[in-house]
């Protein structure tokens, strides 16, 4: 027989979770104003709101942490994490900073004035926001295939080159930078391909402009290219990684994700005088050079923590589980996006609940269900997310509806996929019984998904 696959850890702590009854999570979510990022975490069986800052340490990572040194500047923790970043993915200038979004309000300080247009793969929400933030417009253009949820594509992450040398040829003097997320999260946790980066890289060089890598998920990224590109298969993760960065100008990381931390982020740099000027802001709103808005002992579990991530066998296992579920709920005949991401499964609302019309929230509704069914927390990428424009005022509908149920690092078992799965199954039995949604009653005027307040229809 073959064997089966198995983690490649095993478990040396645990943290109990607490089971709640359907009334109490009747209740509880009421009272979060059916706002899942309301809930208190002790209300939550299954936590998948996220998989930022949400994943286990590993015992050496628990050990870096007792070797923090806490000096206020030059600092052994923070060598050991400029080196790692070295090392890992080729950069010499590094900025810690205290999650990725404050890589980018650092690094975009410096990148991104008024009326700019910064082009790329779908951007995540906080690039975006601190893209509009600053009266400039991120401008999507990924290939159209990844917004259709059925189709199999290896890289759905993909840059449509068309579009892209389309927004440079007519608006180049506008373009500030280019911006590659890797794997792209809000079209599903899909990598991009050597081969696009190669091809946006020529591009940005005709035209003279700047890479920058939101390199949350680059592992996961570099796993996906040695699985499915022609001519990788045999190269080991870090070529890999070290191959996907030599085509990027500077990095934006949010290390709570493919350095598997609780906290942290960094911007990572080729050019001397993109550091200089990028170390002003960093040290108005950051911290010191050396620290940057962290702890010692996070710069250092962030050095360990980039080391483990870029190991196949963790990220086989990491990315095995994702497809496990995905494979699960495909099964039970589910939509989910496909082919299935790295770190997260997308179930497709659109296509789950038909009926629900577009103004009531229709991913956000099928959240609210999953919440009340078993105790499970995923997250809204639809029409809340979507916010508003930032000049018409007027709501934008994405293409997709997505339901993200984010899978931790290391954190949960198989078993807990298997519960997963089935709730999901038991709203999928009873769809046809959820005819209407949640109207929005209280937003914030930027990033409204945090904090909005809803209400039945
Ligand atoms: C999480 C994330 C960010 C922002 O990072 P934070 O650490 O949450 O501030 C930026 N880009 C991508 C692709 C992300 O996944």
């Amino acid at each position: 027989m073959e064997l089966p696959f198995a983690e490649s850890y095993r478990i040396k702590m645990i943290e109990p979770i607490r089971r709640s009854t359907r009334a109490e999570r009747e209740q509880w979510i009421k009272e979060a104003k059916y706002n899942l990022f309301n809930l208190k975490s002790e209300y939550v069986f299954v936590d998948l709101l996220t998989d930022s800052g949400t994943g286990a340490m590993s015992d050496r990572q628990w050990s870096e942490m007792m070797l923090g040194d806490e000096s206020y500047a030059g600092a052994s923790s923070f060598f050991k994490f400029k080196d790692a970043i070295r090392e890992i993915m080729g950069f010499e200038y590094v900025l810690p900073t205290h999650q990725g979004r404050a890589a980018e309000n650092v690094l975009f300080s410096v990148l991104i004035k008024e009326g700019d247009l910064v082009p790329g793969n779908s951007h995540f929400d906080t690039t975006k926001g601190h893209i509009e933030y600053r009266k400039a417009k991120a401008v999507d253009c990924t290939i159209d295939e990844a917004f259709d949820t059925t189709l199999v594509h290896p890289f759905k992450g993909n840059v449509d080159l068309g579009k892209l040398e389309k927004v440079l040829k007519e608006n180049g003097n506008k373009v500030s930078f280019i911006v590659l997320t890797i794997t792209c999260n809000s079209s599903g946790g899909q990598p991009v391909s050597i081969e696009n980066m190669k091809g946006v890289r020529k591009l940005a060089d005709e035209y003279g402009k700047k890479i920058v890598m939101d390199s949350a998920r680059f592992a996961e990224n570099a796993y996906f290219i040695k699985m499915r590109e022609e001519g990788y298969g045999s190269k080991s993760i870090r070529e890999i990684v070290l191959e996907m960065f030599s085509y990027a100008d500077a990095v934006t990381m949010s290390a709570k994700k493919d350095a598997i931390v609780n906290i942290g982020g960094f911007i990572a740099m080729r050019d001397k005088e993109l550091y200089n000027s990028a170390s002003v802001f960093e040290i108005m709103y950051e911290g010191y050079l050396t620290y940057g808005g962290l702890a010692g002992r996070d710069l250092s579990a962030i050095a360990q923590g980039l080391h483990e991530a870029t190991e196949f066998d963790y990220l086989e296992t990491r990315v095995k589980q994702v497809e496990y579920l995905g494979n699960k709920l495909l099964g039970f005949g589910i939509p989910i996006q496909q082919p299935i991401g790295g770190h997260a499964i997308f179930v497709d609302a659109k296509r789950f609940l038909p009926q629900v019309k577009k103004e009531e929230c229709i991913a956000q509704t099928l959240a609210i269900h999953l919440y009340i069914e078993a105790g499970i927390r995923g997250v809204e990428i639809g029409s809340i997310l979507a916010d508003r424009d930032p000049v018409t005022r007027e709501n934008r509908y994405p293409e997709l509806e997505l339901m993200r149920l984010a899978i931790p690092r290391r954190v949960y078992t198989n078993n807990h996929m298997d519960l997963i799965a089935v709730a999901l199954k038991n709203i999928w039995d009873k769809r046809n019984t959820i005819r209407t949604g949640f109207r929005i009653v209280r937003e914030a005027p930027i990033m409204r998904h945090f904090t909005v307040e809803l209400e039945k229809v």
